[in-house]
């Protein structure tokens, strides 16, 4: 196995290349931050064109990181680790195990997790090498039985609260009876934070490509079909992306009716100017890593031994996050995605 080490790329601590040929293993571990504690991120798989690709992937991702485990408040620094690859025909147990092996010469600085391209099956093969990873572990749901480490349900229940946030300071209102919420997406967290929704009262528009997931909202949450390409323009009080990212862009914004943007999507900002944009609309925008911040505070309660009713504790803070970074950027006349990147700044250090 060849490991080249690169130091001091951008602002990173340490960015590694791992190359093991008996296994086709390729891939990149970059350790953002480590100022709050140990570095945890997903572990991405993707068929990435070039290694100068996969590199700037890595290198962003670990840095939303560090961002995002700051400003949820937990004892974790940022990194991300890449393996360059289809992963539906590149990837082997002889691969995940190499992956593993990996991970044990960071000692510990990162801390692999599931991402697109990977499962909790295969951070399990992983971790038959390493102690190194996190969020596979069974544990006790709040409503009985099992669950398994994906951490889903958090994010939905944290961008539940997070919604609730936005409604307090944007619309005065404590509840979310009758408000009419356009949820984009209703995959493993859309569908859960529509759910959420429906038993506090809120009436749903929802779309999927997936007829499926659309039937079921329709049929059990009495939500309302439209089409993807009909969502931003809904008559509607939220706006909530659940599906992909750079959503929020010169030819949705102005299309939107909503005065909220909360949803659980990662990366809703085309550019950064986009939150300008909303902010000059009216739009109360909430910075999509804070209040998607619920699997990684998961992950994190995982991590330390805590149980469920630790979890929903932590999980409903970002309430109060958000409130506060709402009224700093009313105070400060300053877009929520600046103050969000700004208050996150404030909470790690860098060397
Ligand atoms: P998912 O793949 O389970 O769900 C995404 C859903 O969006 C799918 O049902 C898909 O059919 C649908 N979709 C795709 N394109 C669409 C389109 N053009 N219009 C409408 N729907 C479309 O993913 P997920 O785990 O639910 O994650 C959703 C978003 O939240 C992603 O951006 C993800 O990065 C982010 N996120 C997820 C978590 C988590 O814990 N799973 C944590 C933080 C952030």
């Amino acid at each position: 196995m060849e490991i080249v080490e690169r130091n001091n790329i951008s602002e990173h601590e340490q960015v590694v290349f791992c190359h093991d040929p008996a296994s086709g293993l390729k891939a990149i571990v970059a350790i953002h931050n480590t100022s709050r504690g140990a570095a945890l991120g997903g572990c991405r798989m993707w068929s990435y064109a070039s290694e100068d690709e996969a590199l700037e992937d890595v290198l962003r991702l670990s840095r939303g990181m560090t961002y995002k485990s700051a400003m949820a408040g937990l004892d974790l620094g940022g990194g991300k680790s890449v393996i360059i690859g289809d992963p539906h025909t590149d990837k082997s147990e002889q691969l995940l195990r190499a992956m593993g092996r990996f991970l044990n010469h960071l000692h510990g600085d990162y801390i692999a997790a599931e991402d697109s391209g990977t499962s909790v099956a295969d951070l399990k093969v992983m971790a038959e090498e390493t102690p190194y990873v996190s969020g596979i572990t069974e544990k006790p749901s709040l409503t009985g039985g099992l669950r398994n480490g994906d951490p889903s349900p958090s994010t939905a229940f944290g961008t539940f609260q997070g919604i609730r946030a936005a409604v307090k300071h944007q619309l005065q209102r404590d509840d979310l009876k009758g408000l009419k919420v356009a949820v984009q997406g209703l995959g493993n967290v859309g569908y859960r934070l529509a759910e959420h929704l429906a038993e506090a009262g809120a009436r749903l528009l929802v779309c999927d490509i997936n007829p499926q997931q659309v039937e079921s909202a329709i049929n059990k949450l009495g939500a309302t079909a439209v089409s993807p390409e009909e969502i931003f323009a809904q008559e509607v009080d939220i706006f909530a992306p659940c599906a992909l990212g750079a959503v929020l862009n010169d030819q949705s914004i102005p299309q939107l009716k909503a005065s909220i943007v909360a949803g659980a999507a990662n990366n809703q900002l085309a550019e950064e100017r986009h939150g300008l944009a909303l902010l000059q609309r009216g739009i109360l925008y909430a910075p999509d890593y804070v209040i998607n911040a619920g699997g990684i505070i998961d992950i994190a309660c995982e991590r330390q031994g805590l149980d469920e009713l630790h979890l929903n504790h932590q999980l409903c803070g970002i309430y109060q996050t958000l409130l506060d970074l709402f009224a700093r950027s009313t105070r400060e006349e300053r877009p929520t995605n600046i103050i969000a990147n700004l208050m996150a700044e404030e909470r790690f250090t860098t060397h």
